[in-house]
C-alpha cells in the first residue's frame, strides 16, 4: 500500500447519512408519519433473506417502519404483482423494494414495473431508470447512488476523469455509468463481451467493479493513483476486486465489507424518508 492510499470507509459515510436522517424522521413523527419500507422476498435464497433482514434491522435502528413480505418459491408473476399493487395503494407504505433475484419462472421486469414510481426507492422501474439517465431521478438506484455518495463524501472529483465500469446490469452497471456521465466523467462500460477489458481498466482514473466475481479485478490492471470502488459482494464477504493487490496502486479504495454495502443501505433509508416527506 502506498502511504497515501485512502481507505474509503463506507461505515463512516453511512453513519453520517443516517445521522442526518434522524431530525427528518422526528419531524415526520411530529406530523404522525412514520416512514415505512416494504421489502418483498420471493423464495428461500439465503443470501437474499440475509440482505432483507439487514435492511429491516437498519430501518428499525433508525425508527423507520419495515414490512417484510415473504412469498413462497412457487409464487406466480400475477400473484407477486398483486402483492405489489396492494402496497402501491397502502398510504402507510412509502417505499417498496423487491429483493433481486426472484425465482426464474417469475417475470422480474414485469414485477419491477408494477412498483409505483413514487414508491420506487431503488430506481428499478423503466421510468425511474430513465429519470436517472436524464439526471433528475428522485430515487436513483441505491448502489450506484452509494458509489457516488462515497466519492462526494471524500471529495473525489469525477469531472473529466476516465471512469471504467465493469458490469452493465440494470440496477448497477448501467445506472452508475449514466450517473458518472451526468457528473462529467468520460465513461467506458465493460461487460462479458468486452474484448480488451484489462487494457480499458489500465486507462481508468476511476474503476467501478460490478461484476459479481470474487477478486476479479487484478492489482496490476490498476493505473497508479486510480480510485477503485468495489460494489461486489460475493460469498465469504469478498468483493469483485483483489483488494490487497489493488490497494498497492490505488490512491483510494473501498473495502469489502464496510465499503459500498453500508452506504447502499443508508441510501435506501434516505430514499424511504424522502418518499415519506414527499407524501406528507
Ligand atoms: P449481474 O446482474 O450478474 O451483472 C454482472 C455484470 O458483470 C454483467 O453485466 C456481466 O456482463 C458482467 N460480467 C460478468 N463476467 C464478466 C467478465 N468476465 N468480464 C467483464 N464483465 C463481466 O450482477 P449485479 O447485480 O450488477 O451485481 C454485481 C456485483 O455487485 C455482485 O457482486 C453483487 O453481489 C454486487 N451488488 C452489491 C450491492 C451492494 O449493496 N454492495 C448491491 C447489488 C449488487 P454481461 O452483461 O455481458 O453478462
Amino acid at each position: 500500500m502506498t502511504a497515501e492510499t485512502v481507505i474509503l470507509d463506507g461505515n463512516r459515510v453511512a453513519t453520517d447519512m443516517k445521522e442526518a436522517l434522524k431530525g427528518r424522521i422526528n419531524q415526520l413523527a411530529g406530523k404522525g408519519i412514520i416512514p415505512c419500507l416494504a421489502t418483498i422476498l420471493v423464495g428461500g435464497d439465503p443470501s437474499s433473506a440475509t440482505y432483507v433482514k439487514m435492511k429491516g434491522n437498519a430501518c428499525k435502528r433508525l425508527g423507520i417502519r419495515s414490512i417484510r413480505i415473504e412469498l413462497p418459491e412457487h409464487t406466480s408473476t400475477a400473484d407477486l404483482i398483486a402483492e405489489i399493487q396492494k402496497l402501491n395503494v397502502d398510504p402507510s407504505v412509502h417505499g417498496i423494494l423487491l429483493q433481486h433475484p426472484v425465482p426464474h419462472h417469475i417475470d422480474e421486469r414485469a414485477a419491477f414495473e408494477a412498483i409505483g414510481i413514487e414508491k420506487d426507492v431503488d430506481g428499478v422501474t423503466t421510468l425511474g431508470f430513465a429519470q436517472n439517465a436524464f439526471g433528475f431521478a428522485n430515487f436513483p438506484s441505491c448502489t450506484p447512488a452509494a458509489i457516488l455518495a462515497i466519492m462526494d463524501y471524500y471529495r473525489i472529483s469525477m469531472e473529466g476523469k476516465h471512469a471504467v465500469v465493469i458490469g452493465r446490469s440494470p440496477i448497477l452497471g448501467k445506472p452508475v455509468s449514466m450517473m458518472l456521465l451526468n457528473r462529467n466523467a468520460t465513461v467506458t462500460t465493460c461487460h462479458s463481451k468486452t474484448a480488451n477489458l484489462e487494457e480499458m481498466i489500465r486507462l481508468a482514473d476511476i474503476v467501478v467493479a460490478a461484476v459479481g466475481k470474487p477478486k476479479f479485478v487484478q492489482g496490476d490492471w490498476i493505473k497508479q493513483g486510480a480510485v477503485v470502488l468495489d460494489a461486489g459482494y460475493n460469498e465469504g464477504n469478498i468483493g469483485d476486486v483483489d483488494y490487497e493487490a489493488c490497494k498497492e496502486r490505488a490512491s483510494a479504495i473501498t473495502p469489502v465489507p464496510a465499503g459500498v454495502g453500508p452506504v447502499t443501505i443508508a441510501t435506501l433509508l434516505k430514499h424511504t424518508v424522502d418518499a415519506a416527506e414527499k407524501l406528507a
